[in-house]
């Protein structure tokens, strides 16, 4: 028999970051009791570090943008492997999102006329990044924070959870543990939302917070779940590489955005080398008109450093490997020659990007409006996900719903930056409201007593095993998969990972904590590892399967893009013998008003 403690609630939200806490404070509104549970405390989810900003058509900047435009650039970006339903209601929905996060106290830096200010940011056609000098995610959280307490929001900071709770068919709450003293809590619930975020621990080198292990994508896999294109890892170009200890750290597209240039160690931008046909037309072909663009010069096309991430980070590679990379293994990325084009150069960066010019003055002892900056490619976000409902976010497992980075859909096969946070609105809230609904269709479930005792005896058994360190495991996989399933992928090496993957599962079921139950972080790697497991194994799988190269996925065994393809999303399950099933699913055909949308933005 299990011992813990209960608590029922309507609506129960996994995950305390912008996706979460807007489905909450929506579920909430309309009158159902929420709870939310965070692995951190409340406004230390990872959407905190988020820097660039928000992208929302409001056409402020620019008058000539759209959610036409934002539509086909999303698209684009995703090589149209996107849900495109999910993209046009992206486009459509962001821009009121972040107005109502403007009227909830949200203080975005403002145009001269006293609007919204917008940023150009990679593969969006117009500036469009709504944004808080280069501190936007702390803000989002700040503000859906403070509104969510008003709502009377529970909430569980310091809380893990380790496994969904079903009656049949039906996911009906979760169970999981406090990191402060060990207890089990069983969170009965008629309807519950996955915002869990990403899966970035599985790799080495990653601008990823400590949370993203994968867990939702873990959770709902057991629970039944289709997981989607989970080939597609964004690798973002722009990490700090030096010093060693604050590798993988990002620098955000922004730096390139206010005018940041790239360059190799020959002082060379060796982006106009390399711009791929699909952008060809949009983008500039000489320096001087890649800076008018940066300046809101609108006769003027992008710089090729504002290509989408895949395509710049492939680049950074490709100077390294030849020998062109600067002295730690990157390439310099430049702000501070902008002191050659505008008065007062210095104190425009600071103000820019202020978090930027900290970052690297306390943490490299490099002054950024002075010197370059030393970047490489990091592991940054993940395309893949839970695969969902596009207008209600539910799952394939009823009263089991998801958003944010753990779902899947809106971007397809590469993430444009600013994407994702629009998405933590558009679809947190969406997740907040049909979860509400189904919560007023539904009452609670039943809960099987053995099942939270089989729970609760597998979380505690790192106590009794006597095998490798959690740890270990855990280092070894990150290598693993950062070098066999990394930036670059071939068929042999994936399947020396997928090898190498079983044994450090066998490793995970004997990896033994010394210790007690409270705040025993051993313990709670133990956990985490095999989610972290679990999602790099569906990683591998689905990378395989995709023989081309497109968005985020290249494959030198594949390196062309195939029209074989283009028609459908990779789909991985649980089989019903507990066997990794993998499937084909056929893209529906567009609506011919979205075909001309894209056919005229082309
Ligand atoms: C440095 C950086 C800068 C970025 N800048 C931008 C940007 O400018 N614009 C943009 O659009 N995107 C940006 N991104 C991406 C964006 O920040 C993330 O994709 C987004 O914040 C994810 O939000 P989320 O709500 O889905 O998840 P998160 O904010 O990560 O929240 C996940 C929550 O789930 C909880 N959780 C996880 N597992 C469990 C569990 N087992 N039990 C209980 N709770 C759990 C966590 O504790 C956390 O509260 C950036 C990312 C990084 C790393």
């Amino acid at each position: 028999m299990a011992e813990y403690i209960k608590h029922e609630h309507d609506v129960l939200v996994i995950g305390a970051g912008g996706a979460g806490l807007r489905a909450a404070v929506e579920a909430s509104a309309a009158g159902v009791k929420v709870a939310v549970i965070t692995k951190s405390l409340l406004g230390k989810a990872h959407t905190v570090m988020a820097e660039g900003g928000i992208a929302a058509a409001l056409a402020n900047t620019d008058d000539r943008d759209s959610w036409r435009v934002h539509f086909a650039d999303t698209m684009r970006g995703g090589q149209y492997l996107n849900n495109w339903r999910m993209a046009e209601l992206h486009a459509k929905e962001a821009p009121e999102c972040v107005r109502e996060l403007e009227a909830w106290g949200a203080l975005f830096d403002r145009t001269p006329d006293g609007r919204i200010l917008q940023r150009n940011f990679g593969g969006h056609r117009y500036p469009r990044l709504a944004h808080v000098g280069d501190r936007t995610g702390l803000e989002m959280i700040r503000t859906l924070q403070d509104h969510g307490i008003h709502l009377g929001l529970d909430v569980f900071m310091e809380y893990t959870v380790v496994t969904l709770v079903k009656d049949g068919n039906r996911v009906v709450g979760a169970f999981g543990y406090d990191r402060e003293r060990g207890r089990f809590h069983l969170f009965q619930a008629k309807a519950v939302v996955l915002a869990t975020g990403g899966i970035g621990r599985a790799y080495k080198i990653t601008s990823n917070s400590w949370e993203y292990t994968g867990d939702g994508l873990a959770l709902a896999y057991e629970a039944g779940a289709g997981l989607q294109d989970m080939e597609f890892v964004q690798f973002h170009p722009t990490g700090m590489i030096w010093p060693p200890s604050v590798c993988g750290l990002l620098v955000t597209e922004g730096v390139r955005g206010d005018g940041g240039v790239l360059r190799n160690k020959e002082g060379r931008r060796f982006m106009f080398d390399s711009i791929p046909p699909l952008y060809a037309t949009q983008t500039a072909d000489n320096e001087e008109e890649g800076w008018r663009y940066t300046q809101g010069d609108k006769n003027a096309r992008r710089p090729p450093e504002l290509l989408t991430r895949d395509h710049v980070a492939r680049c950074i590679r490709t100077e390294v490997r030849e020998g062109r990379g600067s002295p730690h293994g990157g390439v310099f990325l430049d702000i501070a020659w902008i002191k050659d084009r505008i008065p007062n150069a210095p104190e425009h960066i600071k103000k820019k990007l202020p978090s930027m010019y900290h970052q690297f003055m306390q943490l490299a002892g490099i002054d950024i409006t002075k010197e370059p900056m030393e970047v490489g490619p990091t592991t940054h976000y993940m395309m893949g996900g839970v695969r969902v409902d596009a207008e209600s976010q539910m799952t394939d497992v009823p009263g089991l719903f998801a958003a944010g980075e753990s779902a899947a859909g809106l971007h397809g096969a590469n993430r444009l930056g600013g994407n994702s946070l629009s998405d933590l609105l558009v679809f947190g809230k969406r997740a907040g409201d049909y979860a509400a609904r189904f919560a007023k269709e539904h009452t609670q479930g039943k809960v099987n007593p053995d099942e939270l005792a089989a729970a609760e005896m597998h979380a505690l058994k790192p106590f009794e095993n006597h095998g490798p360190a959690p740890y270990i495991i855990q280092y070894a996989l990150q290598e693993t998969m950062q070098d066999l399933v990394g930036i670059v992928r071939q068929e042999d090496e994936m399947l020396q990972a997928l090898h190498t993957i079983e044994e450090y599962k066998k490793q995970a079921e004997n990896a033994g904590v010394p210790g007690h139950r409270e705040y025993n972080s051993g313990w709670h790697t133990a956990l985490d590892l095999q989610n972290l497991i679990i999602v790099s194994e569906m990683v591998t799988r689905a990378a395989l399967e995709r023989k081309e190269s497109r968005g985020a996925q290249f494959r030198d065994d594949y390196p062309a893009k195939s029209d074989e393809y283009a028609g459908f999303n990779i789909v991985v399950s649980k089989g019903a013998s507990g066997e990794v099933t993998l499937r084909r699913e056929p893209i529906p055909p567009m609506p011919d008003e979205l075909k001309q949308i894209i056919q005229e933005m082309k």
